[in-house]
């Protein structure tokens, strides 16, 4: 890395919260920099083989503005998106969520494309491996496949997925489960479907059928078989393996990656014989990693509590809104648990400033939150609110020559309003 690098923020973590922070902020006129471990912008949104933003939408409209909806059009436009509304969840057909489909692939490039765009700088196969804030400035040391060096910043964004900035930092964090072990999932993408019938048998309700048979069998690990079609293409992404695992323990965590690969040539074979449409079906891709719903939070100046979101709480501080129902994978009975809230809640700036740190915010699911509150707020579209808002709070911070712990409620509120209606007005329409 050759020279002094100096910035106004160090976003670590290119995630979608990540890179939407950045670019807020950078549109903002702070001289931003990603760090990210991958070599790609997108986190497990491009990555890890999803395909669905949960709760894009709220009663059959699009809920969300700013970067997210212009995210949203461009991919719509380019036909590699679609709004679905009110579709119903495979593990409890009830539950019915507006969703836009997406491909992953397309979302790298648009993701990529909008960083460089804003000016944002991006450094991949990089991990920030240290840190420290001082009084005046942070520093965060980077390791690159090759090198190690040190960047400087007025401010930081935390935006791993699992608070591991705020942790190197000496901020509190907590384990989302200390005594019981996690459910992950390897997603996988498969191709040579015939769509139409698989819609027509997923239609009819009969899976419900296909999964407890497979449950029983042993090749489903989970109450779960859900098809996601890709816009753009004939292929469906699955939502479908599981394995429990300590995923901070490195031997466990690797061993329940190969837990999870090794499920899939068995889901495989039993889709082709159970569900008509699939009997062509071969696998095309798997996710590189283990997803991991739930894992470190930091504690926040607030907490935020399922009362919250059932009472939808409408916060001085509010930065981000959501409406996905509580959705929480049991790893000891298998099943999913729904609970589905009453419309759109809100998030506050206090649940992104972790105890004891000034300088630094998360951006994105190592946000402050109660387990069952995060069981709602922890999808796609509802960190990528989170993240946008991180960017323009640092932009706030930098204008009033504050720590990110000094914003005051009215004027991020103020700030946040006017941001986001610009973005609406260039893009051109309202
Ligand atoms: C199995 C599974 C299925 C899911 N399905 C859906 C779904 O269908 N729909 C939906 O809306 N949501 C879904 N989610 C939730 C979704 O994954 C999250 O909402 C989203 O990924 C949060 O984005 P993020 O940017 O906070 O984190 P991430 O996407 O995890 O991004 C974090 C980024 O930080 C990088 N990073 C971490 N540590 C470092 C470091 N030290 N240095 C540098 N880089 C680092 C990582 O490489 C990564 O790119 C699912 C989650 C899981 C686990």
């Amino acid at each position: 890395m050759k020279g002094e690098k100096r910035y106004d923020l160090i976003v670590v973590g290119g995630g979608t919260a990540g890179t939407l922070c950045a670019v807020a902020a950078a549109r903002s006129g702070l001289k931003t920099v990603v760090i990210e471990r991958n070599a790609y912008l997108g986190g497990m949104a491009t990555g890890a083989g999803l395909t669905e933003m949960n709760a894009a939408g709220f009663q059959g409209k699009p809920l969300y503005k700013g970067i997210v909806d212009e995210i949203f059009r461009e991919m719509i436009k380019s036909g590699h998106a679609q709004y679905h509304f009110a579709v119903p969840m495979s593990s409890n057909p009830d539950v019915k969520v507006d969703r836009l489909r997406y491909d992953p692939e397309i979302l790298k490039i648009i993701l990529e494309e909008k960083a460089i765009g804003a000016g944002v700088e991006f450094l991949y196969e990089t991990e920030a491996c240290a840190g420290i804030e001082e009084e005046e400035m942070c520093r965060v040391t980077v390791r690159s496949r090759y090198e190690t060096f040190e960047l400087e910043a007025n401010y930081l964004v935390d935006a791993t997925g699992n608070a591991d900035l705020v942790r190197m930092l000496g901020g509190e964090t907590v384990r989302a489960s200390r005594d019981k072990l996690l459910t992950a999932t390897m997603m996988f993408r498969l191709s040579g479907i015939d769509l139409d019938r698989l819609q027509e048998f997923m239609r009819s309700g009969k899976i419900s059928d296909v999964i407890q048979k497979g449950y029983q069998e042993g090749v489903l690990k989970g109450r779960i078989l859900a098809f996601t079609p890709i816009p753009g293409s004939s292929d469906v992404s699955l939502n479908v393996t599981r394995a429990d695992c300590d995923y901070e323990d490195a031997e466990d965590y690797s061993k329940a990656a190969a837990c999870a690969r090794s499920q899939i040539l068995p889901v495989c074979r039993f889709i082709r014989e159970n569900v008509p449409g699939t009997e062509n079906c071969y696998v095309t891709s798997i996710s590189p990693f283990l997803g991991i719903r739930d894992a470190r939070r930091i504690r926040g100046r607030y907490t935020l509590t399922l009362g919250d979101l059932e009472n939808m709480t409408d916060f001085e501080d509010s930065i981000a809104v959501g409406c996905y129902p509580m959705d929480i994978h049991d790893p000891e009975t298998k099943a999913v648990i729904w609970k589905v809230l009453p419309g759109v809640y809100h998030i506050p700036y206090r649940c992104i400033v972790p105890g004891k740190l000034h300088r630094t915010i998360v951006a994105g699911k190592c946000l402050s939150a109660e387990k069952e509150a995060f069981g709602a707020v922890r999808v796609m579209p509802i960190m990528m609110n989170v993240g946008e808002s991180a960017g323009y709070a640092a932009a706030l911070a930098k204008q009033e020559e504050k720590c990110l712990d000094e914003l005051e409620a009215g004027s991020l509120k103020e700030w946040l309003a006017d941001k986001y209606e610009n973005v609406l007005r260039e893009d051109g329409h309202e």
